[in-house]
This record gives C-alpha cells, sequence and structure tokens, in this order.
C-alpha cells in the first residue's frame, strides 16, 4: 500500500503480517547500557523513566515539538505558542513588581512584545540596548504588559552576518532529573543508529492495523523528523505516524484493563438466581413504576447477577434518572439468595441519604439494614460491626468505613459503589478486593452521579461493562437556568425574598475557593449573616461541611419540614439533598466548578411540581471559557450532552479527577484528540484477546512500564 500524498516525504512501506519473523535481531534484547556513555549510574536514572533497554529508549518519544524553523511575526504570536521572533530593542528596564525584574521591549513592525527575565546579570542588560536587533525563543504568555516572553533563549542579530534557523522540528522527550533534553538527544541518535542492524518489535497483529505503517519507519520519524515535515500536524499529533502509535498505546491501555477483569473473573462468583417474588413484592410497595430504562437496566444487572462469573457493571444515568432503585432492586437479588450486600456512597451525607432511603424499602420487608460511617461513635460502630460479621445486617450501607481492615463481613455477595466518578481503574481494583469473600468473588456494581463522556468511557472504565438508564422519570420539568452577574445581587437576593414568601424554598450555594473546606464554610457563614440581614422575613438555614453530622442533620431536616424558606450551603449539598419543595437556586462564582458539578447541584431543583429556576450569580468580568461554559449550563439540562461538553472544555484530567488521571496518562495519545481511534482500539482488543493473547503482556510493558498494578491480579 503505497500513499500518494505530495504532503509526505516519504513512502510508507508495506507491512508484512508479523515483522518479528525478520531476521534482524531484536532491540528489545539489547540493554542501554551497550550505548555510548551509558554507565551503572546513568541506566539508573534511565530506569526511573521505565528505559532498560534501546527499544524502550525509542519507545521514549518526544512529548512535542519545538518549531524553531521560522521567524513569527510578533503581530500574529498566539499565547501558549512556542514561537521564535525577531525584533529591534527599544528599551530595558529593571522593574520591581512582586519580583524584580528585567523587561524588554521589542518590536518588529507587525507589533510589540516584553522580554521578562528574573535572573540577569548587569553584562545583560547592557547588551539588551536600545537598537540592538534580537532573536528569541520561548513560550508566549500573556502578562502585564501585554504578550511576554518569560525567560527567553536569544541571540543578538548583527549586519551581514545571518543567524540559520534550524531545518527540522526539534524533539522535546519527557525528561527527569539528572538527564538532560540534550542527553536525551545524543542517546537516541545512538539509538536510532542501531536500527541499520536491529529492529524494533512490531508486536501488533497485521489484522489489528487500523492503517498498514511501519514501526520502524514511524519510530525514526518521530524522533527526528525531516526538514519539510508537515508540522502543524505534528505539533497537533494528528501525523499518520504519530496516529500510529497513538492508536497502539491506546490498545496497551485498553488490554490492560481488559487483562485486570479477565484476571478477576477466573475465579467464580455465587450465582444468584433472581428472586422472583421479592422483588415483587417489593415493586408493589414502591410509590412509583420502574420506567423503562429502569427495567432494563435492572434486567442486564440481574442477568448478571445469576451467572457464576462476578459481575463488573457501571451503571449511568443523569442525575434524578433514579439509579438508587436500580441499586435496591440488585441488593435484594442478593439478599433472596440469603447473602449480604454492601452500599458505598463517597460522601457522609449520600451516604446517610441511602441509608435512610433503604431502610425505609427494606425494613418492612423485614430486611435489616447496618450502618457504618467515619463519623460513627465507638460503641455505635462496635455495635454495627458486630451485626455485620454475624449476618444480622443484611444491607450495610455506609461511607469508605465499609471497607477499613476491621470489618468483616458474615458473607457479602454484591458490591455496590455509588461513586460520583471519582474513582480510578487502582481504587475499584482495591475495592473489590477488599468487599471480595473467601471461596468465590462478589458481583460488583458502580454507579455514577453524573453520565460519563463515551470516549472517557470506553477508556477509563474499560474493565466494566455498561448500563444506561437513558430517560428520566416521567413529569420532570426542566429547570430554567439564567447567568446573572454578581453586580446585580442584591436584585437577585429580592427574588430570593419574593419566592420565599410565596411558600417556595431556596438553596444558595457557596462555592469552594480552591480546595479548601475552611474557605468554603466561611463563604457560606458570611453569606447566611448577609442573607439574614437583608431578609430579615425568610427563616435560614446553613449546612456546610465543618458542622457536627447532628448540626448537619438538623439543619437539614429543618430545610425538610419547611421550617427555614432558604438553606445557605456549600458544595455539601451536591449529593444526596432531596427537597421536592426546593424550586430555587443560587450558585454564587458558578465559574468555579466544572460544568459536572453545576449540574450536580442544579440537579437539587426541579424535583417536584412546581417549575424551578436556577441563577447562576457570576463573578465579573468572565473569561471567555467561564462564559461558554455557563452558556452550556442555560442551554441544556441533559447530563450527557453536559458531561461531552465539559470534556471538550476542560479535558479529561478534570472531568474524571485527579484520581484517575494517573491511570489515563499517556505518552502520545489524547482522549479528546484520539477520540475516533477508540472503536476500534475497541475491536483490535477483542481480537487480540482472543487470537494473539502473546502480545499482551509485551504490548502493556511498552506502553505502561512494568507497573506492579498490572503485574497480577
Ligand atoms: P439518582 O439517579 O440521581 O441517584 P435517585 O435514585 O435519587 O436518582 O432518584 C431521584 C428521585 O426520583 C427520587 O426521589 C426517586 O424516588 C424518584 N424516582 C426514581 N425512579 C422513579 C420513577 N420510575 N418514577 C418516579 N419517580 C422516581
Ligand atoms: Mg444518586
Amino acid at each position: 500500500f503505497l500513499l500518494r500524498n505530495s504532503e509526505y516525504d516519504f513512502m510508507i512501506t508495506e507491512v508484512s503480517a508479523s515483522s518479528s519473523i525478520t531476521a534482524a535481531p531484536s532491540l528489545a534484547q539489547v540493554e542501554v547500557t551497550a550505548l555510548k556513555g551509558v554507565g551503572a549510574q546513568l541506566a539508573i536514572k534511565l530506569g526511573k523513566l521505565n528505559i532498560t533497554t534501546i527499544q524502550d529508549l525509542l519507545f521514549h518519544l518526544p512529548l512535542r515539538y519545538m518549531d524553531r524553523t521560522r521567524v513569527t511575526p510578533i503581530g500574529a504570536v498566539q499565547p501558549m505558542a512556542n514561537v521564535v521572533v525577531e525584533g529591534e530593542i527599544k528599551g530595558s528596564s529593571v522593574v520591581f513588581g512582586r519580583r524584580r525584574s528585567l523587561m524588554c521591549r521589542i518590536q518588529d513592525g507587525t507589533g510589540v512584545m516584553t522580554l521578562r527575565f528574573f535572573h540577569f546579570s548587569s553584562a545583560q542588560k547592557n547588551n539588551l540596548a536600545p537598537g540592538t536587533r534580537i532573536r528569541c525563543f520561548g513560550e508566549a504568555r500573556r502578562g502585564s504588559s501585554g504578550l511576554e516572553l518569560y525567560h527567553p533563549e536569544y541571540e543578538l542579530l548583527s549586519e551581514g552576518k545571518p543567524l540559520p534557523l534550524d531545518d527540522r522540528l526539534t524533539p522535546v522527550y519527557p525528561i527527569t532529573e539528572g538527564i538532560t533534553q540534550q542527553r536525551l538527544r545524543a542517546l537516541t541518535d545512538q539509538a536510532l543508529a542501531y536500527m541499520d542492524s536491529h529492529t524494533v518489535e512490531e508486536l501488533l497483529p497485521a489484522e489489528c492495523h487500523p492503517q498498514a505503517i511501519s514501526l520502524q519507519e514511524a519510530v525514526v520519524y518521530l524522533h527526528r523528523p525531516p526538514a519539510h515535515a508537515p508540522t502543524l500536524q505534528l505539533l497537533e499529533g494528528t501525523h499518520p505516524f504519530q496516529q500510529r502509535l497513538a492508536f497502539e498505546e491506546l490498545l496497551a491501555h485498553h488490554l490492560s484493563m481488559l487483562k485486570l477483569r479477565q484476571a478477576w473473573q477466573q475465579t467464580p462468583s455465587l450465582t444468584l438466581p433472581k428472586p422472583v417474588a421479592l422483588l415483587k413484592k417489593f415493586q408493589t410497595h414502591l410509590a412509583f413504576e420502574l420506567t423503562n430504562a429502569q427495567q432494563q437496566v435492572a434486567d442486564e444487572i440481574a442477568a448478571d447477577l445469576s451467572q457464576p462469573i462476578p459481575m463488573l457493571r457501571l451503571v449511568q444515568g443523569d442525575v434524578g434518572s433514579g439509579k438508587t432503585v436500580v441499586a435496591a432492586l440488585a441488593a435484594l437479588q442478593a439478599v433472596g439468595n440469603g447473602h449480604q450486600v454492601a452500599i458505598m456512597a463517597p460522601t457522609e451525607i449520600l451516604a446517610e441519604q441511602h441509608r435512610i432511603t433503604f431502610t425505609q424499602w427494606f425494613e418492612p420487608m423485614g430486611i435489616s439494614v447496618g450502618w457504618l460511617s467515619g463519623k460513627q461513635k465507638v460503641a455505635e460502630r462496635r455495635e454495627q460491626m458486630q451485626a455485620v460479621a454475624s449476618g444480622d445486617a443484611q444491607v450495610v450501607v455506609g461511607t469508605h468505613a465499609l471497607f477499613q481492615d476491621d470489618v468483616e463481613f458474615a458473607d457479602l455477595a454484591l458490591t455496590i459503589v455509588d461513586e460520583q466518578h471519582r474513582f480510578g481503574v487502582h481504587q475499584r481494583l482495591a475495592l473489590r478486593e477488599k468487599g471480595d469473600r473467601v471461596g468465590a468473588r462478589s458481583h460488583q456494581l458502580i454507579m455514577t452521579a453524573t453520565p460519563i463522556p463515551r470516549t472517557l468511557a470506553m477508556s477509563a472504565y474499560a474493565d466494566l461493562d455498561c448500563s444506561i438508564i437513558y430517560e428520566l422519570p416521567p413529569g420532570r420539568t426542566p429547570v430554567k437556568t439564567a447567568a446573572i452577574s454578581q453586580e446585580r445581587r442584591i436584585e437577585v437576593m429580592q427574588r430570593v425574598r419574593n419566592a420565599c414568601l410565596k411558600g417556595r424554598q431556596a438553596y444558595w450555594v457557596c462555592t469552594l475557593i480552591e480546595e479548601s473546606e475552611v474557605l468554603e464554610a466561611q463563604a457560606a457563614e458570611a453569606a447566611a449573616v448577609e442573607l439574614a440581614q437583608a431578609l430579615p422575613e425568610i427563616k435560614i438555614g446553613l449546612v456546610h461541611g465543618r458542622m457536627k453530622p447532628a448540626e448537619k442533620e438538623q439543619a437539614m431536616q429543618s430545610f425538610k419540614a419547611g421550617e427555614t424558606q432558604l438553606l445557605v450551603a456549600t458544595t455539601v449539598i451536591e449529593v444526596g439533598v432531596d427537597v421536592s419543595n426546593a424550586s430555587l437556586m443560587i450558585i454564587e462564582n458558578p465559574e468555579r466548578l466544572g460544568l459536572a458539578q453545576l449540574h450536580q447541584l442544579r440537579g437539587r431543583v426541579g424535583r417536584g411540581r412546581a417549575e424551578s429556576h436556577c441563577v447562576l450569580l457570576y463573578g465579573s468580568p468572565l473569561s471567555q471559557y467561564g462564559k461558554e461554559r455557563l452558556k452550556v449550563m442555560r442551554e441544556t439540562s441533559d447530563g450527557f450532552v453536559i458531561a461531552e461538553k465539559d470534556l471538550e472544555l476542560r479535558g479529561p484530567g478534570e472531568v474524571l479527577g485527579t484520581r484517575q488521571t494517573g491511570d489515563m496518562q499517556f505518552k502520545l495519545a489524547d482522549l479528546r484528540r484520539d477520540a475516533a481511534l477508540l472503536g476500534d482500539v475497541k475491536v483490535a482488543a477483542s481480537k487480540i484477546l482472543e487470537r494473539h493473547s502473546e502480545v499482551i503482556d509485551p504490548l502493556i510493558k511498552r506502553w505502561l512500564g512494568n507497573s506492579e498494578h498490572y503485574a497480577g491480579v
């Protein structure tokens, strides 16, 4: 297969069915110490980058490239871009701001910009004299004086002595302490020379190639892109060679997760046949009919549970789609077969809410509900632990306290985790292990509080089967959302007053300043005082994360009972609060929150019959990005759409949360950019599992290193 495209100055050669058959010896067998200058010391440092063989070094690919092949006119420089600019120095001065710095203004006829140096010598300062021409390279940022280059590399230009520009892109490698870019470039030069006599192993079976691209060629090209390589493509990571390797990397991640799943499912679980009579009894006492979507998901779970293979299933549904009742049906299937169920929630408030719900549903049916929380008194905890160990507690609700080492279940068959999508694969694995039983594996059901974008679900949750509750229960009216500036705060307070006087209830939510519960609590306290002064005729409650559980409970109960009309709260009310008379929510500084979190908060209203409103009380001026996000909130109330937008605007790290980000760190692949590859990745992964299992471990090792998490389950 030949690619005729004038853009490329190379040909893509045909790939044989498996090029590992080729005669040349593999670089996977050659230690890095074979390279000149690599002794024991450097080998240890390279080991920290997961590089032990020359092949590992060749798969240590550039993170990005620097483009020093052309000069960008100052007027065309974009913030965040790495650029070469040339200009005439207009003036230099030392300024004493927060930090002493040398500022140097340069101009090229298309615009002006500033070079800023925090460390400088007086000789350097004198050299940057007005009238001198200079060429600089650095990353442009928006600074106090407009566009600035911080500590650029620079050279002074002189008449008649042209400085050549680079003729090709410079690779930038991921580095670690004690290994510089220059060092890595020199080492890869040597490694690339080895490719004349050796090969890098082609691990992908021919049937799994998305495009027939030679691995050898791709590796050489990406380390040393030739002159005239399509710069923009390479910088964006969309070059076919990059895509070829990104595909392989995504595949390796996918396989590592499937492998975890397979290893876990080697051990059988209990088969739990559907307890038809018990389920029927439960449903006749339920205040509502299941939606079709709930029924469908419940059926999928029921089918899993009746198999001797441990269930690993994720239930996604929008806020308010009714995941709890689906969890209850699953729980009944374990209880009906005489076994225990653990239900874990991420926060005290949500756990408490579940305890109340499950107690109300199950105790009338003679099913006992136990309770384990971190904030429990010692005596109560001891008593509850006994009930769990003896099997007297059939359903046990709690926070992480459920899986502390001293907790022993009599007969756990199913673990349900309501996770607010905060756990990464390793946390899930740890939970699985904690919830595991002797002799047979327990089943695991994970519910996310808000939908996960499809591409993230396909990658970060590849170890789970996925069910989606695709509709909301009938009778919900979407919440009307408005974005209003803090400048109109007084007006908004009056709006709250009017609503409360008409018998409605409202939330006033203070969002966090940095990740600080203390500051957030202070903000809420201050807002409560301010609102009490402004609205003397309104009864106001307060709830935040720094209050004692009993105080929080009291505040929530008063609000639920309608004794307080306005509840000032922090984001602790994000989950678990269910007051159907509340139909107005004010969110202060919504620009600080992610879309998923805003959506989750907003889901606290719109639960009753009255039309509900949400006011996003933003601090002005809003950034462009802030505006875009609030616009999304105004325009849609579909959690799946919001999740996709959140991914688009904030990226996978932010959307998944910090815990998962570690799992989803790629060398080369980018989930947003390479989303289109994921379908093929999935297909290739199943082919490999079926027919080419010998390449699984080498692929995982190549891309994920020797991470002990993947070693064995
Ligand atoms: P989430 O999916 O956000 O966890 P919940 O399980 O808390 O949603 O359900 C939200 C609300 O909807 C609860 O008050 C619940 O009782 C109610 N609900 C759930 N399913 C139905 C249904 N099929 N019909 C009517 N109301 C329902
Ligand atoms: Mg829920």
